[in-house]
Parts: C-alpha cells; structure tokens; sequence
C-alpha cells in the first residue's frame, strides 16, 4: 500500500496499520508452521521443534530491529528533500564525542551536538546507533 490512500487516516495511523499487518502475517506465518509440526510430533522430532523455537525467537529478535528502524527513518525524515532520513555520524573530538545528523540524500544536516545514551537514529551502517 502506497501513500496514496491518505484521506481518512494520520501519518501515525498508518504506521500502526501498517505495523498491525506486518505482525499479523508474521503471527499467521509462525501459527501454520507450529501447527504443521505439532501435527507430526513424535520423539524425533522435538529437537527439530526445538530448532524451530529458537529459529522463531531470532526471528522475532530480527523483526523488533526491523520495526525500530522504520520508525526512526520516520521520526528522522529529512526537511530538506522529505525523501531521505538524517544518519547520524559521529564527530570525535578532543573536548567528547559529538554527532550530527545528516541526509544521505540532499546532504542537508543538523549542528554538532554532544553525543549521550538518549540519542537514538540510524548510523551511517544502516543499523541503530549505540553508545560505544
Ligand atoms: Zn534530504
């Protein structure tokens, strides 16, 4: 679904519907498989039950991360091309770690600021920025 059905609902609306589908197909996707396994249960095939447990639990572990970043492209969209979201690049200095944020895109950017533990985003990897 693409942004032409905006009308009715918010922004932030959609991101719940839209997040509500994606999890409601993940749960109907890991119901049928658990099912399809429960159905040929025996004493072999636990520890491939097992193995699917633990294949799901990465899978949900994946998933989180995945949400995480679509919110945060959102929350980072840019203001200069609207098209893009800010990176956040690291600006170690002398005086403490700094940071600014910055599109990919349009190369717009924010000020320096000094880096804390609050600052959340997407580094310049694609993967949630981390205090290290
Ligand atoms: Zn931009």
């Amino acid at each position: 679904m693409g942004r032409s059905h905006r009308g009715s609902h918010s922004d932030a609306e959609l991101t719940t519907i839209r997040r509500l589908k994606l999890e409601n197909q993940k749960l109907k996707k890991q119901m049928s498989k658990l099912r399809k396994q429960l159905s040929r249960i025996d004493i072999d095939r636990y520890s491939n039950l097992k193995d699917i447990l633990e294949e799901q639990a990465a899978e949900d572990e994946n998933f989180d991360v995945k949400i995480e970043l679509e919110d945060l492209k959102e929350k980072w969209i840019c203001h200069g091309c609207k098209e893009d979201y800010l990176r956040v690049i690291m600006v170690p200095r002398a005086d403490g770690l700094f940071y600014m944020r910055r599109c990919a895109s349009c190369f717009h950017k924010t000020k320096l600021k000094r880096y804390t533990d609050e600052v959340d985003g997407i580094g310049t990897d694609g993967q949630l920025v981390k205090a290290d």
